[in-house]
Formats: C-alpha cells, sequence, structure tokens
C-alpha cells in the first residue's frame, strides 16, 4: 500500500483526495481503527492510479514561463508577448498604443490610463480599450499594448523573478478594475432573480482580488467578494461565470439545486463554463520553465 498523509477529525466518514503534488490526503473519525483506514486506501487504488495520470497529463499540458522576452501571457484568453523596452526607446518609436512617461500628468496619477468606461449592457470589461499603465517608482512600468499584442516591461527588474512579480501586480491591477465592472453588472441581474422569488439580497461590501492558487472567488456573509486574478487569463465567459456563481451565493450561501438554479436563470450555459474551468483551470497556474 502507498504512503498516505492522515488528518483525523471529529469528522463520521472517511475521504480521500490526491493533492497537486500527487500525495495522497485522507481525513478519518477519531476514533476509527488504523487497519480499517489502510483497508480504504488499498480499495482505493485504482481509483489514485487514474486520478494521478489525469493529474500528470493536465500538468504536462500546463505552459512553462521563462518570464523571459518572447514568453507570452494570456489576458481574456488571448497571448500577449513579452517584450523589454527602455522607456527612452519607447519615446522614440512614438507609438501611441500608450502613454510615454512625459505625458503622464498629475491627474493619472494612479498609474491608469484611461478609466475603463463603464460597461454598455451585453458589453464585456475586456471589449473597452483598457489599458494600464503600472507605475511605481524606479520599478519601470508594465505597459499592455492591445494592438500589437504586446507586453510591455519597461527598465526595472527583468529578472524572471522580477518579471514574474511585475506581471502579477499587472494583473491584480486590472482585477481591480475588471471585477468590480463585472459584479456591477451582474449584481442587477440576481437582484432581480432575488426578488422575483420573495428575497432580497444584500449589497456587495467589498471586492478583493486575491492571489490564490486552489481557489476562484468566494463570497462571505457579509457581503465580500473575493476573485482570483489568474481568471484574467481565461476568456472572459469563464470569468463572469464565477462572477455569477459569487454573487449567487449572496442569495444562497451554499451548493444547494436552488442555487444551480439561480445561476443558470442569469447564464443559462454555465455548465459549459464551469467545466471548462474545471478542466483548464491548472492552465491557468503558472509553471516556471527548468
Ligand atoms: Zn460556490
Amino acid at each position: 500500500m502507498e504512503a498516505y498523509q492522515l488528518t483525523r477529525s471529529k469528522r463520521k466518514s472517511l475521504s480521500i483526495v490526491i493533492g497537486r503534488d500527487g500525495t495522497i490526503q485522507v481525513k478519518a473519525p477519531n476514533w476509527l481503527p488504523k487497519y480499517q483506514i489502510d483497508q480504504f486506501v488499498c480499495q482505493k487504488a485504482g481509483w489514485i492510479e487514474e486520478k494521478r495520470s489525469e493529474l500528470h497529463m493536465l500538468q504536462q499540458n500546463k505552459k512553462a514561463h521563462t518570464f523571459q522576452e518572447g514568453d507570452s501571457f494570456l489576458v481574456s484568453g488571448e497571448a500577449y508577448r513579452l517584450t523589454f523596452q527602455s522607456p527612452a526607446q519607447h519615446l522614440a518609436e512614438g507609438k501611441n498604443g500608450y502613454r510615454s512617461p512625459a505625458q503622464f500628468s498629475g491627474r493619472e496619477k494612479d498609474g491608469f490610463q484611461n478609466p475603463v468606461q463603464h460597461p454598455v449592457e451585453g458589453q464585456d470589461g475586456f471589449q473597452n480599450p483598457v489599458q494600464l499603465l503600472e507605475e511605481e517608482k524606479g520599478a519601470g512600468r508594465v505597459v499592455w499594448s492591445r494592438e500589437d499584442k504586446r507586453f510591455i516591461l519597461e527598465a526595472g527588474d527583468t529578472t524572471p523573478l522580477g518579471v514574474k512579480k511585475r506581471l502579477e501586480q499587472w494583473y491584480i491591477h486590472l482585477g481591480k478594475q475588471v471585477f468590480p465592472e463585472r459584479v456591477r453588472f451582474y449584481y442587477p441581474l440576481a437582484a432581480r432573480l432575488a426578488k422575483s422569488i420573495g428575497k432580497e439580497i444584500d449589497s456587495v461590501n467589498r471586492i478583493t482580488i486575491r492571489n490564490q492558487k486552489t481557489r476562484w472567488g468566494s463570497c462571505s456573509s457579509k457581503g465580500n467578494l473575493n476573485f482570483n486574478w489568474r481568471l484574467l487569463m481565461a476568456p472572459a465567459e469563464i470569468l463572469d461565470y464565477v462572477v455569477v456563481h459569487e454573487l449567487c451565493h449572496l442569495l444562497y450561501l451554499n451548493h444547494s439545486k436552488q442555487f444551480w438554479q439561480a445561476v443558470g436563470k442569469i447564464l443559462p450555459d454555465y455548465p459549459k463554463r464551469r467545466s471548462w474551468l474545471k478542466a483548464n483551470g491548472i492552465l491557468l497556474e503558472w509553471e516556471e520553465s527548468r
């Protein structure tokens, strides 16, 4: 029998999961004798093997990143090539896909070139010409140039680790715009839905963009929503699915049948989006190439 990690608690039944690193993790009731747990793990041998090969396949497909020039990163399902450039090069080229540092005015100190317009009905936040500038003193900027499909890193830290950090920051920055927008867009639909069944939903209290590995989003009873910035790499309809999912938790704080019905009323094709995320979510992780 294979080695496994055992966690005992007050629970009533046994559970087994394969961790992302392939380890077998077993949860068992406090009182259950060890030999019975061993037996359980043995019975699950076929299942364990199957799960592990699935995991292996997914990990093979996961894109390895060098975080160097030529590497590419997804925004809303589309790839953008990474290039390094000095700010001076920028000015000389005179490209207008982005604003050069010299044109940066006091009013835009927050680092945004153009505040994203609120989405018009039926339009997603990504269709607007979102161009974000990440400016930190001496750290160089990350410029997202939609026209030529590039991420341009100006000066600053261009080591793989530095690039990774800067890009993460950039995504979180983008998330702070995109998620509130999408919430604003879907909230009235969720509120209307609640009303139609004689309920009322709380308003959204706070939206936080998180750097998490395993969760796409969460919703607390206080109306705080959390979203994983990695969703910004997925196609917009996937991000929207998570937004709607969390908004429906304002109505039901569980995954009951009624909950899924609510999600389906807002996004009738949610099963498709949900299974995309299940199958491809792992591809949104950043694996460093070695
Ligand atoms: Zn949920």
